[in-house]
């Protein structure tokens, strides 16, 4: 009785609090996160592979904005705002001297 209950009741409890963190981590809403749980907590055989699939196609779509892409480590300009690498003397883009501040 006891194996039953582990096998029907509680591994999916489980399974299903797991599919609800893991959705919000990657993106999705509460309730997307819930609906998923709920399915896969009724049907695991069903929804666990559904949720697998339906997180990466998600993934490729929307990769996870976890760093925002910052090529150039250097400040923005002072006088035409292009963001310069480094720290030159005078912007490459503008030509401006960078050095003289007031
Ligand atoms: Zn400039």
């Amino acid at each position: 009785m006891g194996f039953f209950f582990l096998v029907f009741y509680l591994i999916p409890l489980i399974v299903a609090m797991w599919v609800f963190f893991d959705s919000q981590k990657h993106g999705y809403t509460f309730w997307q996160g819930l609906l998923w749980a709920i399915g896969v907590f009724f049907v695991l055989i069903v929804f666990l592979p559904l949720y697998f699939f339906s997180r990466r196609k998600r993934r490729k779509l929307a990769p996870a904005p976890q760093r925002p892409q910052t090529p150039s480590q250097g400040t923005p300009c002072f006088y035409c705002g292009q963001p310069n690498q480094g720290d030159p003397k005078t912007c490459p883009h503008c030509g401006q001297n960078l050095k003289i501040r007031q």
